[in-house]
């Protein structure tokens, strides 16, 4: 008997027979004597259809209002489960992002939690109902809705899971766990029993949508009891935790981006200061860069090669383009036909034969590596989008039999 947070997301509350089926997994828990707080995501493909509709009208919309737009989707969700629950005859009481209390900065579109005050959940938990919150939404202090980003439900429930000290908090998902690869994409992809915060952090950001990488990165930070599970099949699913059994696999997962655009500057003066120049006008715009590649120097020019996330494609190309100007560097190049392809796993640093399995794989299918970039948990190389796929299934194979 405790607290327990669960989150459903858009395929788990999709249509009235999914929400029926919601209802049960959550009436069970609650007839097992724990205080339920549920978080839910959008139908289906809501949100997506959502952002449709405003480009229809406006390539280009404010993000004030694509959040006043997208926070509609989980309210529906949220209605819908109440009524779904009080069918079966249990109390229950469902609440926007605002009314359980989700303070957040006023980054529209990627805003972070800032607070959550949980004075009206414990309030209706009090009085033993069973508590459905919209996930991925929250109020600004200027009173205006946020949202936290694609995938952010599941920070959601993670924040609440962490506020009110939950005892377990389950993210239930269209597949049974968290896998080596995307079980959707690759065959023989194995479902971990468990896996480190440390390692699921770094798939989820990776490209691994099954968990949202805020969501991990708090979970780690208050230590909440995170479970990956199916809400269509009743059967055990993965644990991230601190510390997990060490299996006999030093590569955990695969996992691809291909949100990712690269962006090259070409022959920029070969001088001190100048790659400062480039990253700090980058940073200076809030634009997050991940693999930088620089040519060695000639005819005193060189070139700078970065990617960064495909939603900052334009705002980086604008800075590059400024920078070329002043500094006067031949060209700026952009390609997003590419995509991240990562092996992950604690403890690879120490092991040269992972990139050597890993080129090997890629080599053999006759795929191409435009970038590579290693860190102590993973290698990443950039690739031909086209090929990501066959990418990803050639590693698994090289690594996970
Ligand atoms: P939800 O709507 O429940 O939040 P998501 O679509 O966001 O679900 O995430 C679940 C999906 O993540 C799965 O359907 C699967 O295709 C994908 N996925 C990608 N990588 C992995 C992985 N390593 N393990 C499990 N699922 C993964
Ligand atoms: N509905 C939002 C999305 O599709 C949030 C979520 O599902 O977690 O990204
Ligand atoms: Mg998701």
């Amino acid at each position: 008997m405790g607290i327990v947070v669960q989150k459903f997301g858009g395929t788990s509350v999709a249509n009235a027979e999914r929400l029926m089926n919601v209802a049960r997994i959550v009436t069970d828990k609650y007839k097992e004597g724990n205080s339920m707080v549920v978080v839910v995501s959008a139908q289906g493909d809501t949100t997506d259809d959502l952002i449709d509709k405003a480009m229809e009208i406006n390539e280009r919309p404010s993000k004030r209002e694509m959040d006043m737009l997208l926070s509609t989707g989980e309210q529906i969700s949220i209605s819908l489960l109440a009524m779904a629950i009080d069918k079966l005859g249990f109390p229950v009481i469902s609440l926007t992002g605002w009314q359980a209390g989700f303070l957040t900065n006023s980054a529209h579109g990627q805003a972070r939690i800032r607070n959550v005050h949980k004075e009206r959940i414990e309030k209706e938990l009090d009085q033993r109902k069973i508590v459905i919150v919209a996930g991925f939404q929250g109020l600004n202090r200027y009173d205006d809705i946020t949202t936290l980003g694609r995938g952010g439900s599941d920070t959601s429930a993670v924040a609440l899971a962490a506020i009110l000290r939950a005892d377990l908090c389950q993210i239930y998902t269209d597949v049974d766990g968290v896998y080596t690869a995307d079980p959707r994409k690759v065959p023989g992809a194995r479902k971990l029993k468990e896996i480190t915060f440390d390692e699921m952090l770094e798939l989820a950001t990776l490209g691994a949508q099954v968990l949202n990488n805020r969501s991990v990165e708090m979970a780690k930070k208050y230590n909440v009891n995170l479970e990956v599970l199916s809400s269509l099949e009743k059967k055990p699913g993965t644990v991230v935790k601190e510390v997990a059994k060490v299996e006999k696999m030093l590569v955990k997962g695969v996992a691809k981006d291909c949100n990712v655009a690269r962006i090259s500057v070409m022959g920029v003066p070969d001088t001190p200061g100048v790659a400062y120049k480039i990253f700090a006008s980058l940073s200076a715009k809030n634009i997050d860069v991940d693999i930088i590649l620089q040519s060695i120097g000639r005819e005193n020019t060189k070139d700078i090669s970065f990617t960064v996330n495909s939603n900052n494609k334009d705002a980086a190309l604008e800075v590059c383009e400024v920078f070329k100007d002043t500094m006067g560097a031949m060209a700026v190049l952009c390609d997003d036909n590419v995509a991240k392809v990562s092996v992950v796993g604690a403890g690879m640093q120490s092991h040269p034969g992972v990139a050597a399995t890993m080129f090997g794989a890629l080599a053999d299918s006759n795929i191409n590596i435009r970038m590579i970039s290693t860190s102590e948990i993973k290698i990443s190389v950039l690739i031909d989008k086209t090929k990501a796929d066959q990418a990803v299934r050639v590693i698994h194979d090289a690594f996970i039999h």
